[in-house]
């Protein structure tokens, strides 16, 4: 069924707790925490806890849920002090999409160039 845990997605996993994270901000529909190779002194992970590939189909199938997880991204970035912070969603390979369960990275605590590689 749509949006049900995949027994071979990392973040799946993670919102079980079958492997560990630096969690900061947990809700009813969402897990937040850092990611394991940050790329910014704030990086920050925001994934919803029903597994969906990317954060398009997240939002075509559950716009409640993803809104949740934009929601909580802006949340992360001001308990972090980052005023001025990016929120990423890499859908695809070519686009560096490595973990196929959406999720919104959330980057600040340092100036971030524009365009993006
Ligand atoms: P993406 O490349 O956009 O799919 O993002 C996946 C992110 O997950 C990368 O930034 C990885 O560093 C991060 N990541 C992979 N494994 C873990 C983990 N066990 N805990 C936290 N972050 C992870
Ligand atoms: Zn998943």
């Amino acid at each position: 069924m749509a949006g049900e845990p995949q027994a071979d997605c990392l973040f799946c996993k993670i919102v079980a707790g079958d492997v560990p994270a630096t969690v900061v901000r947990e809700t009813e529909t969402t897990v937040a925490f850092r990611d394991i190779n940050p790329q910014a002194p704030t990086h920050v992970l925001v994934i919803p806890k029903v597994h969906y590939p990317d954060a398009a189909s997240l939002a075509a199938a559950e716009p409640k849920v993803a809104a949740d997880v934009l929601r909580e991204a802006g949340e992360v970035a001001t308990e972090e002090k980052s005023e001025s912070y990016r929120i990423v969603f890499n859908t695809g390979s070519g686009a560096g999409q490595t973990v196929f369960h959406a999720h919104a990275h959330v980057l600040g605590g340092r100036g971030l160039q524009w365009p993006p590689g």
